[in-house]
This record gives C-alpha cells, structure tokens and sequence, in this order.
C-alpha cells in the first residue's frame, strides 16, 4: 500500500514512521496542504492521507479517483472539509480518526478557561521582569459557575467530566442527549436558554451548515454580559465579525480560540518573518482578553500515537475489504 500524505509534519512523519514498522506501507509526505495546486503530484498511490485543513473538494476528489487512489484517510476527527457525496460517486472510501483522545481536546480547553481566567501567561511575564504587583491579575473563581456546553459527544463528554470536578454547574445543548451524562448532573437545555444562563460556553459540536456561525450577533445578544466563549471545534462556528464587535463593546468578555475561520492560511506554519494578510486575526490578537492557539488541542502525544495507529489500521482493514474496527471511522 503507497500512501501520500499532505499537510505533514515532522511530528506526523515521526509518529507514523515507527507505527509502521508493524504495517509495512510506503509514504510519500508533502508538507504543503491537499488541494487542486498539488492533487496532480499524488502519482501511483492507493491512498491519500489527510488533515483538518486539506481541501478534499468535488474536484480534487475526481483527479485523486482518476489517478487510482482508493482511499482517503483523514487523520482527524472532523470531516467538514470533504465532500462525502462527491467520494461516494467516485468510489472512494473514506475514514478518519472518531476518538482519538477527546482528553486532549478538553485539557486544551480547560487550559484556555484558565489562562483566560486566571491570566499566567501574563504573570508568567511579569514576574521575569521583577514585577510582582497583582494589579490586573484578578480573576474569578469557576466554582458554582454555569458552563454551557454545544456538543456532548467524545470531547463534549470528557470536557463536562472535568469541569464537574470544579464543582462548576453544567448546562447542554445537543441535537441527541445523553443519559450518562444527566445521571452525573449535567442538565440538557435548549441552546437560547444555555446562551442566557451560561458563564462560560465551550462549544464542541461539529461544523455543519447548521452550526455555521452558531455564535453570531443574534446568539451574541442572548448571552450574559462578560461572557468567556472557548472554541476549540472549529473556526465556522463563529462569525469572526460579530465576536469582533463584541469584544468592542465589552459584551464578550474573555475569547479563547483554538480554531479560526481562516486558518488554513495560517495555522500550522511559521509566518513570523511574514506580514499576515487578515486584519481580523490581528485584531483578535491585540485584544488583552483574547487567547488565539494555533489548532493545537489536539497535539498530544497520546493523541498522536492513537491518530497514526488508528489512520494505519483503518487502512489496513479497508484494502482487506473490511470495516474499520470503529463503525464511527467509516465516512464513506
Ligand atoms: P463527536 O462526533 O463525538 O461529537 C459531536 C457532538 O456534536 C455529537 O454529540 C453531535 O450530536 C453533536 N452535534 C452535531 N450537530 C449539532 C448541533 N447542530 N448542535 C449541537 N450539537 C450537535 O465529535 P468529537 O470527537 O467530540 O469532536 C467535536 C469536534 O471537535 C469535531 O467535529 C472537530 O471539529 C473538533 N476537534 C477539534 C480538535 C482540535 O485540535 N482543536 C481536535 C479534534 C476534534
């Protein structure tokens, strides 16, 4: 089995290098992103390995079909950047990486909610500089506030867990819900009612045309003044615009972002000699209580083991016409 793989990192060549010692295939790695400017490249490969910000459209299916790729491995969990109905019409089959540590995500979350909160990147300044005033440090205890949280599948669930070990109250909105999670307190709630009561809203439901700009200027009105909002699902979800303005007007009080509309351009690399081409990411990171991290709530070594051995099994089980172990896996 020849595999491509795009958007590669060295840590990705390194994790999946040794996990296929037990495999056997061979990889080609190309560190540029999937799209109609590279698709042409892939040559003899039975499969296509794929991160978030890749871009499996109609098009670069077709020319990958065309080529004799059967396969498309997505080394991630979300797959809003694959067009399933065009894989489907040119027979490919197509998995991805359903749980690979929701811990990761969750910690990165929490870890957000306390930077933002308790501010240690700036003490953490400070005191190198012999500056041990207190004076705009203070923050607020998470003990007995309201957290919303959009989306209680694998992340969302191990999220809640943590948070109910801050003895935080814990409020949920999902299209399904689930009963592990109200035996352990966390009440279900519609999502206007999650946007009036909560404190904090972690959003972790994927992008969907439905949740596209799930926090826009109407949902924005329905929450409390001073409300922190952490995004580490995806950049649709919010309107960078509206979020913008809210931060303005003081509305939004701390924004924690892991995830950006327009971070294909961005996430990922090293543009520290570069002038960045986006106003709004600028603007996002001159705000004091804003925290932007690159796509990173994932990276875990945990994380990144479980990512190279479920790609490499998945594929594994498909050109042996079977189903990957999980059924969640198979997207297509
Ligand atoms: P999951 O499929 O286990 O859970 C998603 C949950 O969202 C499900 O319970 C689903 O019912 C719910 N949902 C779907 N549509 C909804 C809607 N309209 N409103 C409310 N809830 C809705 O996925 P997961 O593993 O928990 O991952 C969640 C998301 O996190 C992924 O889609 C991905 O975009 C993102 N993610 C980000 C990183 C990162 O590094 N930042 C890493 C992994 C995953």
């Amino acid at each position: 089995m020849k595999v491509t793989f795009f958007s590669a990192k060295p840590y990705d060549k390194d994790f999946f290098g040794r996990l296929n010692e037990t495999f056997g295939f061979d990889f080609i790695f190309y560190e540029t992103h999937l799209g109609p400017h590279i698709v042409n490249a892939v040559e003899e490969s039975d499969a296509v390995c794929a991160f978030v910000n890749d871009k499996l459209t109609a098009e670069v299916l077709r020319i990958l079909a065309d080529r004799g790729v059967k396969y498309i491995a997505m080394r991630c969990a979300g797959f809003n950047n694959i067009d399933l109905d065009a894989a489907r019409q040119y027979g490919l089959r197509v998995c991805r990486v359903p749980a690979y540590s929701p811990e990761a995500v969750a910690e990165h979350a929490l870890a957000m909610m306390l930077t933002l909160n308790r501010k240690t990147h700036k003490a953490y300044n400070r005191v190198r500089e012999q500056n041990f005033s207190l004076n705009g440090l203070m923050g607020f205890n998470l003990h007995g506030k309201v957290i919303g949280i959009v989306g209680t599948g694998n992340i969302g669930k191990a999220f809640a867990r943590i948070m109910r070990g801050f003895g935080c109250e814990l409020l949920a909105y999902d299209l399904y819900e689930d009963d592990a999670l109200k035996t352990a307190g966390v009440k279900y709630v519609p999502l206007s009612q999650l946007f009036n009561r909560a404190d904090v809203i972690s959003l972790h439901c994927p992008l969907t045309p439905d949740t596209n700009h799930l926090i826009n200027r109407e949902t924005l009105k329905l929450m409390k003044p001073r409300v922190m909002i952490i995004n580490t699902s995806r950049g649709g979800l919010i309107d960078t615009a509206a979020v913008l303005e809210g931060l303005r007007s003081k509305h939004i009080g701390y924004l924690g972002i892991d995830v950006y509309e327009q971070e294909e351009k961005l996430f990922f690399r090293d543009l520290s000699q570069t002038i960045l081409d986006d106003d709004a990411i600028q603007l996002l990171m001159s705000f004091p209580n804003v925290l932007v991290t690159g796509h990173q709530a994932f990276f875990t070594a945990e994380a990144l083991e479980e990512i190279a051995s479920t790609t490499l099994t998945n594929l594994s089980r498909l050109s042996q016409g079977l189903e990957p172990e999980n059924p969640a896996a198979l997207l297509v």
